[in-house]
Order: C-alpha cells, then structure tokens, then sequence
C-alpha cells in the first residue's frame, strides 16, 4: 500500500487518535497538503532548495573496505555530507515551505536530542520564520551544543518541565501549545510519526532519498540492488531510502531498531521487536508500553533510536511481511562506528551505526551478487565527546582489570 487510506490508516497502523482540538488543525495540513502535493511549482521550491541548500543529491559511496572479508558488495546512500548533517534536514524544508504557503507566521517542533530541532532552527532562519522549539529540561542539560546551535540560528528554546522531562514530554507539550495557537502556527513533526497526515506527509518529503538512490543504484551498478538497510527510530530515513523500492520485490528492505543493552532487558527501544500494539502520539502502531499501558521508559546509546514507538507505516510493513525488522545493540553499533571510521573514513552519526552493523553481518550471508546499500543517515560529529567518554571508560577497565 502505498498510501494511507482516507481515514490515515496503513492496514491496521495509523490515524487520528487526537483529543478534539486537534482534529480542526489536522485536517487543515492535510488539505493543504493535498493541494501543495499537486502543485508543481510547490516542488519546483522544494527541489530547488534541496539542490542549492542542502546539497543534493546525496553521493552513494562503494565501501571497499568496510566489513572486509566478505563477498558482497556494501555502498552507503550518504545522508550525512547534507547539509545540518543528517536526513532531517529534508522533512523540515518540505513542511516549512508548507507553512508559509499556509501563511503561517511561527513553526513549533518538539525535539529530543535535539537534531530535529536544529534542521526545523535551520530553514527557519533560510526563510525568515520564527521558530520555537519544546525540549524536555533533562535534554537541555543533556544535549548543551544543540541547545547552543538552535539559539546561534535565531530559535527559542523552551524547557519542558512535566514528566519524565525528556521527548515524549516534549511532545505533549508541543501539541498543547499547537492546539491553543494553530491559528498563526504550523508544527514541525521530526519523524514519520503523529497523527495522520503527519507519518504519510513525512515519508513522501524523505522518499527523495531513494529516488535519487535508485537513479544512482542503476547508473553505478547496472542494477538495483539486492537488500536495503537503514535504521529505524522513528522510522522517516529508513522509509526515505525503502519507498522508491517497495514494489521491487527482490529488493529485500532491512529495517534496524536500537536494542539497547539487549531485547531481552529493559533497557531496549525496540518496539517493533518487542513491544505491542497500542496508541502513542495520536495513532496506533508498536510501542513499549507496560500492560496497563503506560509508556516504557527506553535506553539506546544513539539519542535519535531513543524513541518507545515506531511510524505506523513500518508496523503495517512488519505486518505485511515487505519489509524485515532486526535489532542492533549499543556494543554492535559502536563496534560499527569505530570499523566504518578506521576502514572508510567516515565518521558515522550512531544511529547509523546500528545500520552499519547490521549491514556487516549481511555481506558476509550474501555470494558475490550481493549489493546492499545502508542509509547512512547522519554525520557523528555530534555523538564522538560520548563515544570519548565511553571509550575513556573501557580503556581504564583493559587496564585495570
Ligand atoms: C533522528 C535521526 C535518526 C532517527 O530518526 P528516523 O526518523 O528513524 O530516521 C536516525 N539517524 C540520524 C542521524 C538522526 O539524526
């Protein structure tokens, strides 16, 4: 299925599970959006910005040496050399071009990490719009550099205090906000989730990542390739690169969740692997929720795989069968980061990482026919002070112990 039906839903995964506010403003972005989709000159401004600004199209590098002996080949969909660093940056610019089209005068996401919210600080300040961003207290803290950065391109940060204080909290407090001003504001959501028109929205602003890949698969190889990999937090990279592909048939499509210190502790964020059917951010799809229904809290070492939930197009791709589901630990994506660097010379944000590694133990299945592309969706310039700190701590444990 390659949209979702009139009521936001893809299979049983989907729509529009919002308190009553919400739905008035839910059904303006999506006429709107239904009229921007059909609009060439709409496309024209997001293309023209995706060339001149962001740098596309992304290169698709051969690595030679990566995950070395093996048979088949890797190359990586280079999501990283965009500008900001990573694939966010193409969500955010489809949806703010959307807003001002909407003539909208402020955009509001929520943000974790932080990498949503600089991409959203980012087109803000291209276009002239005011941006404000909600960020749980504890990600403040946590996250100083990108708080720094979204202030530099002009944003304003807004500390959530309720809660856990953390993205899901953020979330909340983004859509209240939204619901008392959606007047004069449009919100930025960061990934394929939310309610619908959001997760369908997303995903046709990310497919450029696989509409260029699929060009770039054909001039290099002469062929598409045998199996897709990308990383699943939310879910919009891998969507991004698995669109163009979904009616390849032999074209198998990898998606890989964080599994923290293992999927069979409670420090995962894997929902798709473990968790169960449930509501979060206004539609259904797999969770990590305790049997009452309360969210789980989640570990991974990457911040943007931290999430308890999962886009819903991916649940009705799990269920469904076109795409596969495997999870990657923080060990193997750090393991992954650390041969990509010393082999390829790339410094891979850690969420692609756990692609990497997935990708690794792949080529060494697959016989010499084997071609199999990994959305490198970010840059790690952001995550090597933790991998410092991590690698600090291992080497005094070599020595000591
Ligand atoms: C945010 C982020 C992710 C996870 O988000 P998705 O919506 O699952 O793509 C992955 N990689 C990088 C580099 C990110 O910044």
């Amino acid at each position: 299925m390659h949209k979702p039906d009139e009521r936001g839903y893809f299979g049983d995964f989907g729509g529009r599970w919002v308190p009553e506010v919400l739905v008035a403003p839910l059904a303006e972005v999506e006429k709107a959006m239904n009229e921007a989709f059909g609009d060439p000159t709409y496309w024209e401004e997001f293309h023209a910005l995706l060339s001149e600004y962001v740098g596309r199209p992304s290169a698709l590098t051969v690595a030679h040496r990566f995950g070395q002996p093996r048979n088949a080949t890797i190359a990586f969909k280079r999501e990283d050399l965009n500008h900001t660093g990573a694939h966010k940056i193409n969500n955010t610019i489809g949806q703010a071009l959307l807003a001002k089209r909407m003539g909208k005068q402020r955009l509001i996401a929520e943000t974790g990490a932080g990498q949503h919210g600089v991409a959203v600080a980012t087109i803000g300040a291209k276009l002239g719009i005011p941006v404000d961003v909600y960020m749980g207290a504890v990600d403040v803290e946590r996250q100083a550099l990108n708080v720094y950065l979204m202030r530099l391109l002009g944003a304003t940060v807004h500390p959530v205090t309720g809660g856990t204080q953390t993205l899901k909290d953020a979330t909340n407090e983004a859509f209240r906000v939204w619901a008392a001003q959606c007047e004069d504001t449009f919100y930025v959501i960061g990934s394929v989730v939310g309610a619908h028109p959001y997760p369908f929205m997303v995903r046709e602003f990310q497919r450029i990542v696989c509409d260029d890949g699929r060009i770039q698969s054909q001039g290099r190889f002469g062929r598409l390739p045998t199996d897709i990999v990308a990383c699943v937090g939310g879910g919009s990279n891998a969507l991004g690169i698995f669109t163009a592909f979904i009616d390849d048939d032999n074209v198998n499509l990898w998606g890989v969740e964080a599994a923290g210190k293992g999927t069979n502790t409670a420090e995962t964020a894997a929902p798709l692997a473990v968790g169960s059917v449930g509501v979060l951010h206004g539609s259904r799809s797999f969770l990590l929720q305790t049997a009452e229904g309360q969210v789980k809290p989640t570990h991974s070492i990457s911040a943007g795989l931290d999430y308890p939930g999962v886009g819903p197009e991916h649940a009705y791709l799990k269920q469904s069968g076109r795409a596969k589901y495997v999870a990657v630990t923080d060990d193997e994506a750090l393991a992954a980061f650390h041969a990509c660097a010393a082999s390829e010379g790339i410094i891979a944000a850690l969420e692609s990482a756990h692609a990497l590694a997935y990708a690794q133990q792949l080529a060494k299945e697959r016989g010499e026919e084997g071609l199999i592309v990994v959305c490198m969706s970010g840059r790690g310039d952001k995550d090597v002070t933790q991998i410092e700190k991590l690698d600090g701590k291992a080497l005094v444990a070599e020595v000591t112990g």
